[in-house]
């Protein structure tokens, strides 16, 4: 028998990941390459050469003791201090050592950060659309999460209903720039405006209302945008970040949470997240990855790949006369169904083998999110199929 709680969590079970499999079913059937699959955000590009002569170097030279072994929940102190510092350059903040805590990649660093925050019934405000998982994140640990409906003209939050949905129990927002399912960079102006709406709750309510900043797509922007530091804005900042997507290392699990000192309560967070870490059952971040990402402090992606798939994919349906606003970084097209069932699009998709992920899969319908993380030749040869899609509905 499972627990009552993981009822629903088993009844939602991802689609994306049910996509997921679909697809394998169908490169089963049809071969890999007449497979169009645009579900899942696994990074195409391959880890930059650094990780695994960093990999190489680091076992045949170090104390298996050291590289296999236990050390601080929060990790090792001179990989955090590498991190510290090279945020510090790029960003102009002043973090330390302490600051930081090396997680399980982002997924595991947003529920230590809500594991340390969140008592039974705090409001958790999200902007649709938005990464389902928040809502099983915040209900690990019995809070409630609180949506604010999307603004589909721009895909920028929407400032104004997040203004009515703060109350005396919002405890935290979750922001996501570079947007995973949009693609959308949050400008610098919606950062402040977002900043002073909190500023002005915390003073009006007497509470502290942490921001969330989830981070795993922050390297991944185009056309050189840039990509505001949300610490630098608002003093309640707590950042999560993940090499999954930067360094294509989804499967290694490995990022960090950063609490500025700045931050209410920052000490006994800090002390707490680091607590958190281990008794989630993470004990601490995997020690290897920890020390590669500190030898590969400066390596960065493939950039100009991905974002020769998006210029190819956007602007291939665009022709097509598919609706969608253009991309400025994560590697998703979220995409205007053409019908207001967007699952009914997605099955139609399919008879072209293509596989799409419905907007419900982010609290947002009539959508469908492409990831775009794919061979280049996977995109081209996709575009005879969804003109095919396109008949069907544009004629
Ligand atoms: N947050 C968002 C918005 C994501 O898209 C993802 C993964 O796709 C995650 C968090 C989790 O990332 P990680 O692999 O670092 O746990």
């Amino acid at each position: 028998m499972i627990a009552d709680k993981m009822k629903p969590f088993v009844k939602n079970n991802s689609a994306i990941r049910m996509m997921f499999e679909e697809g394998n079913k169908l490169r089963a059937k049809y071969g890999p390459e007449n497979v169009f699959d645009f579900s899942l955000g696994n990074p195409s590009v391959p880890a930059p050469d650094c990780v695994r002569e960093a990999i190489i170097d680091l076992v045949n030279n170090v104390e298996p003791t050291v590289i296999h072994g236990y050390m601080s929940n929060a990790g090792f102190e001179d990989v955090r201090q590498t991190i510290a510092e090279s945020l510090n350059k790029r960003f102009g903040t002043a973090f330390a050592a302490k600051n930081l805590i090396m997680t399980v990649g982002a997924a595991s660093g947003l529920n230590v950060i809500l594991k340390t925050i969140l008592n039974p019934g705090d409001e958790v405000v999200v902007f649709a659309p938005y990464f389902l998982e928040y809502g099983s994140y915040v209900r690990n640990y019995d809070g409630v999460l609180v949506e604010v409906t999307p603004d589909t003209a721009t895909f920028q939050p929407n400032l104004a209903e997040f203004k009515e949905k703060i109350t005396p129990k919002t405890k935290a927002v979750i922001v996501n720039t570079p947007h995973n399912p949009t693609g959308v960079v949050y400008s610098e102006e919606t950062i402040k405006e977002l900043a002073s709406i909190l500023e002005e709750k915390q003073q009006e309510l007497g509470t502290v209302i942490y921001l969330i900043s989830d981070e795993p797509y922050r390297e991944l922007a185009y056309d050189g945008v840039e990509v505001p530091y949300l610490t630098k804005y608002y003093a309640n900042t707590v950042v999560g970040y993940s090499y999954s997507k930067s360094l294509s290392l989804p499967g290694e699990r490995i990022g960090y949470i950063v609490i500025p000192d700045e931050a209410d309560g920052s000490e006994e967070l800090i002390q707490a997240a680091t607590i958190a870490n281990r008794i989630s059952g993470a004990v601490n971040a995997p020690s290897l990855m920890q020390k590669v990402i500190a030898k590969c402090i400066d390596a960065q992606t493939d950039i100009a790949a991905y974002d020769k798939n998006r210029q190819a994919l956007y602007n291939g349906l665009k022709e097509l006369g598919f609706e969608c606003i253009k991309p400025q970084g994560a590697f998703y097209l979220f995409v205007k169904s053409p019908v207001p069932d967007e699952k009914e699009f997605v099955n139609a998709g399919k008879e072209f083998n293509i596989l799409m992920v419905p907007g419900s899969s982010f609290a947002c319908p009539g959508y469908v999110r492409l990831a775009y993380c794919v061979a280049y030749e996977t995109i081209i040869n996709s575009l005879p199929q969804f003109k095919k899609l396109a008949e069907r509905y544009f004629g």
